[in-house]
């Protein structure tokens, strides 16, 4: 997740509760930072928290940076009230939501969740090496056989999906699936990643969820060569 926030209070709020929440999170205290880590970076993004009033330019003008690297990318807008009609204006370049300071960080937490939710509905399928998910039926395939998850596991399947070989860590997968955060020693996320293992493994097929200990998981594909992590 990229934080664009020049306020260094502000951004190291962000970043510890979102970090206690399983992102791996980038700050950019300007704009030109912003723009340039955009530019050099955006297919490692996966979320942008973005401040309108930034030092050096503007955060319009990292929104539009973003938007002509990734239609997709899901991007909340992080203002102060003086900042209310720029609101407008970032949701038009196409900002997913935005929240007003001060703000309570389970309301930003619940913002990034719809988001996200927002994000899965702009396209209908996803693929990676021989998994396919149909996001509007809900149905997965591997190598053209129909697979039959649960709501969890559904869920827990599409978390990887969206961002294949890269490990994404229990917090993360707790945030984002349950929505909540576990008491530490919880196992639920082994369990149901032992579950969407057994179902997706077949004779003679390579197993796709790799387990990086003391990180968490990641999906890896047997066709396709592996990639560094960001
Ligand atoms: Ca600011």
């Amino acid at each position: 997740m990229l934080i664009v926030e020049d306020d260094p209070r502000i951004a190291s709020f962000l970043v510890k509760g979102l970090e206690a929440e399983g992102w791996s999170t980038t700050v950019a205290d300007d704009a030109p930072a912003a723009i340039e880590h955009v530019r050099a970076r955006a297919n490692e993004l996966d979320f942008v928290l973005l401040d309108l009033g930034l030092p050096g330019g503007t955060g319009q003008e990292v929104l539009r940076a973003v938007r002509s690297r990734s239609a997709t990318l899901p991007v909340v807008i992080v203002t102060a009230k003086a900042e209310v009609d720029d609101k407008v204006t970032g949701l038009d370049l196409g900002a997913n939501d935005y929240i007003t300071k001060p703000f309570a960080f389970e309301e930003l937490l619940a913002r990034i969740r719809a988001a996200l939710r927002t994000d899965q509905r702009t396209s209908t399928e996803l693929t990676f090496g021989d998994l396919r998910l149909d996001l509007l039926s809900k149905i997965a395939w591997r190598a053209g056989r129909r697979i039959d998850l649960s709501q969890r596991e559904w869920a827990l399947l599409e978390l990887f999906m969206r961002r294949p070989t890269h490990v994404i860590s229990r917090a993360r997968i707790l945030s984002q699936v349950w929505e909540y955060s576990h008491e530490a020693g919880s196992n639920v996320v082994d369990v149901y990643v032992g579950y969407l293992r057994r179902k997706l493994n077949r004779p003679g097929l390579d197993p796709l969820l790799e387990t990086v200990r003391g990180s968490g998981y990641r999906l890896v594909s047997p066709a396709a060569p592996e990639q560094p992590d960001s």
